[in-house]
């Protein structure tokens, strides 16, 4: 049982939730949370959520919520701090990012989220040292529903580029991310460690765009929440 420690209003419709759970052993960045909700009836319903606090923190998730959505517009809307909920986890081997395999293979690492997509991307770049060059791909509709909007416009480390695909503004580009952004982020040294996460059409049309782009295609892992 994980009691709800902090919630953290990131955008009007998506919240990081804080969890406080006795003797958590450290997560790997990347790796998700299986969340169960019981209604009074014994109704059960159950939800995977990507853990987006790096491993050295309190496990946390951050969920966006979808219309009419029965499990996301409770952890948004309805939850409190101090309530109690149930979860399983750390889960998953596969879509992990590890200093280890940053030692092992070194290389860059090229993080690209679709909305609440950013959730797990946000744990690899919280443990990624420093000396490890970064560059993070994000595509939110709008700026109001950029998640991580100020902690993504100060970080020193990683290049940053954020594409709003419904709205213009400033400092953003517009549009999806497309061949000519996957390109430019690929490089043309050593091929990245490349992460791709969000709701799966999204995933879909950046792998099918990254796929001739990217020397290697064993280091690219995907992430599809739909
Ligand atoms: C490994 C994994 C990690 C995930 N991590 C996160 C996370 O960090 N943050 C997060 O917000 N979500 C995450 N998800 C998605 C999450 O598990 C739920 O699917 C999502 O919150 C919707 O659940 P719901 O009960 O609110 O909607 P449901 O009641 O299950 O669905 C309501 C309606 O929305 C549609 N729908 C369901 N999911 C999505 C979606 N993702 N995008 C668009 N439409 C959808 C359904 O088809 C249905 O029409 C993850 C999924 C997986 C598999």
């Amino acid at each position: 049982m994980a009691t709800v420690a902090k919630l953290v209003e990131e955008t009007s419709s998506a919240r990081t939730i804080v969890f406080d759970v006795p003797q958590w052993k450290r997560h790997c960045a990347g790796q998700h949370l299986d969340l169960r909700l019981t209604a009074p009836d014994g109704y059960q319903a159950t939800r995977s959520y990507s853990l987006s606090s790096g491993p050295d923190e309190a496990p946390q998730i951050t969920v966006e919520r979808v219309d009419d959505g029965e499990v996301s517009s409770f952890l948004v809307d309805i939850v409190e701090d101090g309530d109690t909920l149930e979860i399983r986890g750390a889960v998953g081997g596969y879509f992990v990012w590890t200093p280890r395999l940053a030692s092992t293979r070194p290389a860059p690492l090229l993080l690209i989220g679709g909305g609440s997509g950013i959730a797990p991307l946000r744990a690899m770049w919280r443990s990624a040292t420093t000396n490890v060059p970064t560059t993070i791909l994000y595509s939110a509709q709008t700026h109001e529903r950029v998640i991580y909007r100020d902690e993504l416009a100060a970080h020193e480390s990683a290049t940053v580029k954020i594409h709003l695909t419904r709205q213009e503004h400033d400092g953003y580009e517009t549009g999806r991310i497309d061949s000519r952004a996957l390109n430019a982020a690929v490089g043309t040294g050593t091929p990245p460690h490349t992460y791709v996460c969000g709701p799966t059409a999204f995933v879909e049309a950046v792998t099918q765009a990254l796929m001739p782009l990217h020397p290697d295609a064993s280091m690219i892992r995907t992430e599809r929440f739909g």
